[in-house]
């Protein structure tokens, strides 16, 4: 991160590698310039130095081996990678695969290929930069907190999970198996969260950081972490969630036939649904608090099975058809943080760290003293008079430098402490290890 004036074991990395288009073939990808200067390299060679708009780059897998690379129309042959290198922070590239709707990013871009038909595309980018692409990706909402509540816990798993692709040669993949990350970030309330949370993250009483698990809709009760996966975490402990209640994905119905739902249960798991009081009780099961089983079998098994929004239902029948009704709350497992749960408390107006505090028992927001606030500070200030100004103009048009808030804002606060600069004032280690 770029606001990270030295490095602290475990608490924030500066960069990292996704690959990007994970859950895609990618057959050919043409990379365009949206912003800034881009240099490009065959392996180690350079190929061209002056990348910008009105260029074309055409990666694709090589009839032999590794990548072929033209500008242009113009061939410059076979390599094992292709690399874009950013010349500043300023630098956007647009990215359009074959048969893929097109996305943007920034940073830097690898490619190699698989094989003859698939590249493997590494975006290799700021930290804070990918994570404001995941808040934007994960959560939906109009208020900043919501977002700087993602970014918090976003920021805590990727630092957790940093080497969960280290056998692949990346850090993470673009999509949920690790986060996702569509896109870079374009709207500045959700730059604004995310640059407000800088520095945070959850950590349990011994200052580890926590596991964050994090679903759509608790349904009216967090899940225990045990009734879902293994282990039993001690932050990981159902709580109320009234907060979850009245959201788009609070409750769900599913009808499913009564003789599929009564054989499912005596094939798949050998309960004797001749017996009367096992028919009453799947045919009438209901949960006024989160259960985990139900006559013995895993409720998570169950909704994987039928395809579930969630454990959280009840089940009755139709007088009519006799069908199994399935009432249910909430979407996901239930594990950890409700996002719509913070949406409606951002709403409320309580605090990001009291949101936290809800879904994470006993958990707490570290504070990375590494990061400078007043760096922080003048963001936030930049970023909220844009905001302000987009509220005092709506429907305005913007032009395309406007789409490109966050970064231009970080070349304002450049300018801002050159301003200050002062040549006389004995320099602090690090004070201009800014990468700008
Ligand atoms: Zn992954």
């Amino acid at each position: 991160m770029l606001l990270l004036l030295s490095a602290a074991a475990m608490l924030h990395a500066e960069r990292v590698t996704v690959r990007l288009f994970s859950n895609n073939r990618i057959e050919a990808i043409y990379v365009s310039f949206d912003l800034g200067v881009y240099t490009l390299y065959g392996d180690s060679q350079l190929l061209e130095p002056d990348l910008g708009e009105g260029m074309t780059v055409e990666i694709k897998p090589a009839a032999g081996k590794g990548v072929a690379i033209a500008v242009n129309g113009y061939s410059y042959g076979t390599f094992d990678s292709a690399v874009l290198r950013a010349t500043d922070t300023a630098c956007i590239l647009c990215l359009n695969p074959k048969g893929v709707k097109q996305r943007t990013y920034e940073g830097d871009l690898i490619v190699t290929a698989f094989d003859r038909s698939n590249l493997r595309v590494i975006n290799d980018v700021d930290f804070e930069t990918y994570l404001a692409g995941v808040v934007q990706s994960e959560i939906y909402g109009k208020q900043s907190d919501i977002f700087r509540v993602q970014a918090i816990i976003s920021r805590t798993w990727a630092l957790r999970n940093m080497k969960k692709h280290r056998a692949d040669g990346y850090n993470f993949c673009d999509y949920v198996h690790c986060q996702a990350y569509q896109n870079r970030c374009v709207r500045p309330d959700i730059m604004l969260g995310t640059m407000q949370s800088s520095g945070e993250t959850i950590v349990d009483k011994d200052g580890n950081l926590i596991d964050t698990p994090f679903h759509s809709n608790s349904g009216g009760q967090t899940a225990n972490s045990e009734d879902v996966w293994r282990a039993a975490l001690p932050y990981l402990r159902s709580v109320k969630d009234t907060f979850s209640f009245r959201m788009r994905q609070s409750d769900w119905i599913k009808v499913v036939p009564r003789e599929k739902w009564l054989n499912y249960f005596a094939k798949t798991h050998k309960l004797n649904t001749q017996d009367a009081d096992v028919r009453n009780t799947l045919l009438s099961f209901t949960q006024t608090e989160r259960q985990a089983k139900i006559l013995g079998v895993q409720l998570t098994r169950v909704r994987t099975d039928f395809g579930l929004k969630s454990t959280f239902f009840s089940v009755t029948t139709d007088p009519k058809s006799g069908d199994v009704i399935l009432n249910g709350h909430g979407y996901g497992h239930g594990v950890g943080l409700s996002q719509e749960g913070t949406i409606r408390m951002v709403g409320l107006g309580i605090a990001y760290d009291s949101i936290i505090r809800h879904y994470y028992s006993g958990a707490s927001i570290h504070h990375d003293e590494n990061v400078s606030q007043r760096y922080v500070q003048n963001f936030v200030v930049e970023i909220s008079k844009i905001i302000e100004e987009d509220k005092a103009n709506p429907g305005k048009k913007k032009s395309k430098k406007d789409d490109w808030l966050g970064k231009l804002f970080r070349v304002r606060d450049r300018m801002d402490r050159e301003e200050e600069y002062d040549p006389d004032r004995e320099e602090k280690e690090g004070d201009w290890k800014v990468e700008w």
